[in-house]
């Protein structure tokens, strides 16, 4: 038997799997999947499992289940490509014949001091549940700093100031405005919808320093009762630990047929791999999409694709709580409740497609 082991059920491995199951897998080939977590979480949604306004249960899809499929539920420590062999924190170890990396991202700090310590976060599901846990049992009129405006950073401060409006949330960003990856009309309507929720903006922030409770933006302390960092991410530490050629943001560098150079029988997809594209669930998914094509190309003894076309995205949507939206779909901005609807619609699917 050959030997597949998937590191991280995330959205990238989770899209191998629902291509391989239950019909394209060879006979001859057996599946191991590895993660701490014994379930798929929507990683999408934890701005709202975080804010309290769905339940946990809401953002887990079960696992599928295949007589060629096996699990392993525990915290990858280590891989040795070398020696074709995965380690695990319990002191176990998994070798494998082929190999696809999907451990997803952590926050990234950028070596504020206190950062990691003293901010809570929504990178994984148990820190959000933390995050959840801290935010809704704050007394009223508590602070709440979210330090990041970007996509999840504006998502969980609406979402909070619609679930906790006896909060006072203050959103810290570095830009001149939020958002700046979307067109201005898009920053200027997300604007807004926060100035009549009372969330307060605060532009051109510099966050130099963060103790407990309390955040330093350009050296001026700021009370919080809490305090969130949505402020920048990176590779999974186990990626990062990896000794191979990565592009400037740690992700691996990868061949066209989305292989570790000089690792044929190694892939990484998703947010722990250089794109052309900033990294998303999409983006993870479109990615297995043609991973699936190599590893079965090559499992016939074939040449892969020398070249795939680019990645398609069907672009970007965001929440402004439960009702209003933004996003930028077919280049097309749009605002309001079709952007909203849309969302909820895309999670509908997601949810269905995968068995749920
Ligand atoms: C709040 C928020 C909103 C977002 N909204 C969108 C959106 O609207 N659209 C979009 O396309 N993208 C969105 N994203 C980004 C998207 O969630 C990620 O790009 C996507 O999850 C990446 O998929 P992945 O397969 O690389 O990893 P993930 O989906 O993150 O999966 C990684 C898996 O690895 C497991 N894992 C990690 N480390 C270990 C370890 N050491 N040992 C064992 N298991 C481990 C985790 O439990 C997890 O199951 C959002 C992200 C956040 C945080």
């Amino acid at each position: 038997m050959r030997h597949l082991v998937l590191l991280g059920g995330g959205y990238g491995n989770m899209r191998i799997l629902l291509r391989l199951l239950p019909n394209h897998l060879p006979e001859n080939v057996h599946i191991t999947l590895v993660d701490r977590v014994s379930y798929h979480c929507l990683k999408t949604e934890y701005y709202a499992l975080a804010a309290g306004t769905i339940s946990d249960h809401h953002i887990r899809v079960p696992f599928p289940e295949h007589p060629q499929l096996t699990y392993c539920f525990g915290e990858v420590v280590k891989v040795d490509l070398d020696n074709q062999t995965v380690f695990l924190q319990d002191d176990s170890t998994i070798s494998y014949d082929d190999l696809v990396i999907g451990l997803g991202c952590e926050d990234k700090y950028h070596g504020v001091p206190g950062a990691e310590e003293f901010t809570y976060s929504i990178q994984s599901i148990d820190k959000a549940r933390a995050t959840y846990q801290k935010l809704n049992n704050l007394p009223p009129r508590s602070v709440v700093g979210i330090v990041g405006a970007g996509l999840s950073g504006v998502e969980l401060a609406s979402e909070l100031s619609e679930s906790r409006p006896d909060l006072h949330v203050m959103l810290f960003d570095r830009g001149e405005r939020i958002l700046p990856m979307f067109p201005e009309r898009l920053s200027d309507y997300v604007e807004k919808w926060f100035e009549e929720h009372k969330v307060e903006i605060i532009r051109r922030s510099n966050i130099t320093k963060v103790e407990e409770n309390v955040l330093y933006n350009h050296d001026e302390p700021i009370d919080c009762d809490a305090i969130v960092w949505t402020a920048g991410i990176q590779p999974n530490r186990v990626v990062r630990e990896l000794d191979v050629a990565k592009d400037a943001q740690g992700r691996v560098t990868l061949t066209k047929q989305h292989h570790i150079p000089g690792y044929e029988n190694v892939y990484v997809v998703g947010d722990c791999a250089s794109l052309p594209h900033a990294p998303s669930a999409q983006l993870a998914e479109g990615q297995a999409e043609q991973i699936v094509q190599v590893l079965q190309k090559r499992w016939n003894g074939e040449d892969p694709p020398s070249e795939f076309p680019p990645i398609k995205l069907k672009g970007i949507l965001g929440s402004l709580g439960k009702k209003h939206g933004f996003g930028l779909v077919a280049d097309r901005p749009l605002t309001g409740r079709v952007p909203r609807l849309l969302k909820s619609g895309v999670l509908w699917m997601y949810k269905y497609h995968n068995g749920y």
